[in-house]
């Protein structure tokens, strides 16, 4: 049996400024750029922020770390672009490395004071079975960093940000990679423009790679609205920024 919050589900889609915070590079695309690419269509301002240097999965391992890394750029940028990325930040930890989870957590509270978002989108730190710990890390500090923007007293990692932050309303997180969705957003309309996007990403995967990515996203996108009127969906858990504790 599962109990929902009593709080309602916020509107993802009335958001003027969404900070879509990711492990890796690609992750926002591959879990959520329809839904992203929606957004912008409807007027909203799209922020990117990457918490690795994501160095490890890149295929050739001839390259310097400074190659890779302005591959990885140039990658990020030309999917930004069609699905129409206003801005990107970098944390630039260690992919797959050993950091800190709380400086991770300050610099996401410097972030979020900065560009003061109304919706957050992050990965889901909740998924069953998530192996990777950049992953659960990245999600658990995106929603603590939600939580606790308000809450001056806790630092971020830039002291001149939390003295000028005026305050401001966070109205909900929308998680990703997430097997407990709420809400499935309809990327029919959008879908080629996420496969476009997805075929930018040519530092991290092989042409092969690439095509069975493509593949696996098409069956779950269709999957996901089994029972519902359109034919290709996100699946989402979007909740209210109260409902990230206690479970009311
Ligand atoms: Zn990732």
């Amino acid at each position: 049996m599962t109990i929902e919050t009593i709080l309602p589900i916020p509107d993802l889609f009335s958001a003027r400024r969404v900070l879509c915070i990711q492990p890796h590079y690609d992750d926002n695309d591959i879990a959520a750029a329809g839904t992203i690419a929606r957004l912008r269509e409807s007027g909203t301002e799209i922020i990117y922020l990457t918490v690795t240097d994501d160095l490890m999965g890149v295929v050739d391992d001839t390259l310097s770390d400074a190659e890779a890394a302005e591959l990885l750029r140039r990658d990020q940028f030309a999917a930004g672009k069609i699905i129409g990325v206003n801005q990107q930040f970098w944390l630039g930890y260690p992919d797959a490395g050993e950091y800190d989870y709380f400086a991770v957590r300050r610099d996401m509270l410097k972030v979020i004071r900065q560009v003061r978002p109304d919706f957050i989108l992050a990965p889901d730190a909740w998924l069953t079975y998530e192996g990777h710990r950049d992953h659960i890390q990245t999600g658990l500090a995106a929603a603590e960093a939600v939580m606790f923007a308000g809450l001056t007293k806790i630092k971020s990692s830039d002291s001149a940000v939390d003295a000028s932050y005026p305050g401001h309303e966070i109205h909900g997180i929308a998680l990703y990679f997430t097997r407990e969705p709420n809400t499935i957003v309809d990327i029919s309309t959008v879908w080629q423009a996420k496969v476009a996007a997805l075929r930018c990403y040519q530092a991290q995967f092989d042409p092969q790679g690439l095509d069975e990515l493509v593949m696996a996203l098409d069956a779950k996108s269709r999957q996901v609205t089994a029972g519902l009127s359109f034919e290709r969906g996100e699946p989402l858990k979007v909740l209210h920024t109260s409902a990230l504790h206690c479970g009311v």
